[in-house]
């Protein structure tokens, strides 16, 4: 008998004024019998409107059939066959936009909790399963993937099943770009993103670490040594900033500094981390995505007493997810809402304030949102000690200004078409953020899937 409750079972979590102090994992995901009770509520439709919604595909219906039935392995294999990061999708995915935006339950309720149910089929088979590496037998065809974020994961995962020796490229010390860099523990926790990439590296998938392409090496000079084809899932991971005076002094960071000095340089743990990030009492994060959310959830962990998101437009603008302006405001983040920063005054090289103006909005521009218009005389002055930059990304310029003949748009992005992903230079493709500007995993990985699909059909005709 389907459960017909209008809401999804809830997920337990850690209380908001604990939380606020450690990094650990907020949401605490379902046990069992909670995970077969959700299930239940879903319909098994014939015509699953919840899989169009789906960027890869993930036969939801079919895996949630098995976490009903108790068959949680066979769950979570249901789900690889199109999905091989599931336990990082099933936390960080904006399902409210796609699979559970479009499931029929959501019409007079809660829609299934489509992503939870995946995050546990995942964290069960990670406790519970051991998989063993299964590399498909080589084809001997080279492919070089440049960035191991969930474009280039993805791609790699998909060529390396279909025999292809597939060697990712990364410029950090650590694989998984944004997904290791960007998003913070308390969301995402780094072990898990590590095993999923394991998973992916059983398959045969080489990882080198520290290497700049355009710098350490060209992508044309991987071509010289026998690459036939090269994907680029490069991101974007240049900060844009405001332009206003002061943001050159001590304290101001750009959102991807302060969260990848926080994530992967270990800044939280301070007593052992050589490289601590300076959080005073009063923190700024200008930007309300969730990038923003990130930086002002972080810097409230680290001891900051008040954290303002400061944002031009209403809350009705916002582009963070619901759920984390929800966890923001738990956690004590104040919102200054339709105000913008005008200036950051320092003290001995330092920011000591910031001045503000208030805004209204506006006939609506091009991007189809009001125009935030300053009202004229309302400026005032906030006590701040720490500001973070939190107003948008775009790809950085090395690929393009090292590779001849890669079209691009003005603004950075590579230029692809959309149905291979095959850039103007033949050989190279390209997806995720560095074509899109700042978007998600999960069209980062459908990126991923479609590039190494088309990659396949080019190469499988070459001896
Ligand atoms: P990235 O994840 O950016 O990976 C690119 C990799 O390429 C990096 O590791 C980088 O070091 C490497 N690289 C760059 N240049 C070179 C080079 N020249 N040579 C070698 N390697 C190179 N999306 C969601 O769906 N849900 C969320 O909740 C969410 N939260 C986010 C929070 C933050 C703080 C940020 C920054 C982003 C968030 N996003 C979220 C967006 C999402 O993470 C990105 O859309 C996604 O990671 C893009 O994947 P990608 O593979 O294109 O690039
Ligand atoms: Fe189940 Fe909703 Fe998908 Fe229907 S649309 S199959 S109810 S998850």
């Amino acid at each position: 008998m389907a459960n017909m409750s209008k809401n999804k079972v809830k997920m337990p979590e850690q209380p908001a004024d604990v939380r606020n102090k450690n990094f650990k994992e907020v949401t605490l995901g379902y046990s069992k019998e909670q995970a077969m009770e959700e299930a239940e509520r879903c319909l098994n439709c014939k015509n699953p409107k919840c899989v169009e919604g789906c960027p890869v595909n993930v036969p939801i219906p079919q895996f949630i059939q098995k976490v009903k039935e108790g068959k949680f392995e066979e769950a979570y294999k249901v789900i690889t066959t199109q999905n091989a990061l599931p336990a990082i999708c099933g936390r960080v995915c904006p399902q409210e936009n796609q699979c559970e935006g479009k499931c029929v339950r959501g019409i007079k309720g809660e829609p299934v909790a489509i992503g939870r149910l995946e995050r546990f089929a995942a964290d069960y088979a990670m406790k519970n399963v051991q998989k063993d590496g299964e590399k498909p037998e080589s084809n001997g065809k080279k492919v070089a993937i440049v960035g191991s974020g969930p474009s280039g994961l993805t791609c790699a995962g998909e060529l390396a099943k279909k025999g292809y020796d597939v060697t990712i490229f990364e410029a950090l010390h650590k694989a998984g770009g944004v997904l290791m860099y960007g998003i913070p523990e308390f969301r995402l926790p780094k072990t898990l993103v590590q095993k999923e990439i394991e998973n992916i590296a059983k398959l045969g998938v080489k990882i080198e670490t520290n290497v700049i392409v355009g710098k350490s090496i060209t992508i044309d000079e991987l071509f010289e040594e026998g690459y036939k084809a090269v994907f680029v899932g490069s991101g974007a991971g240049l900060p844009r900033f405001m332009g206003v005076p002061g943001e050159n002094l001590n304290g101001v960071y750009s959102a991807n500094e302060f969260l990848t000095r926080s994530n992967l340089m270990k800044a939280y743990d301070r007593k052992n981390s050589p490289t601590p990030i300076y959080v005073g009492k009063n923190v700024a994060v200008v930007g309300a995505g969730n990038v923003a959310m990130d930086a002002a959830r972080t810097a409230k962990r680290l001891g900051a007493e008040n954290v303002y998101i400061i944002y031009r437009r209403s809350e009705e603008e916002m582009p963070a997810r619901a759920e984390e302006v929800e966890h923001a405001k738990e956690e004590g983040i104040e919102f200054r809402l339709l105000t913008n920063p005008t200036k950051i005054l320092g003290k001995d090289g330092w920011v000591d304030s910031m001045e503000c103006i208030e805004m209204e909005l506006g006939e609506p521009d091009a991007s189809g949102r009001r125009r935030p218009i300053e009202k004229k005389g309302s400026e005032y002055t906030l006590d701040i000690d720490t500001v973070i930059v939190a107003i948008g990304q775009s790809p950085n310029p090395l690929i393009r200004s090292t590779t001849k003949g890669l079209d691009t748009h003005k603004w950075g992005g590579i230029i692809v078409d959309e149905e291979t992903m095959q850039t103007s230079r033949e050989g190279i493709y390209a997806g995720g953020d560095a074509v899109t500007g700042a978007a998600t995993v999960i069209l980062a990985m459908g990126a991923g899937k479609k590039a190494a699909h088309a990659i396949d059909e080019s190469l499988s005709s070459i001896d």
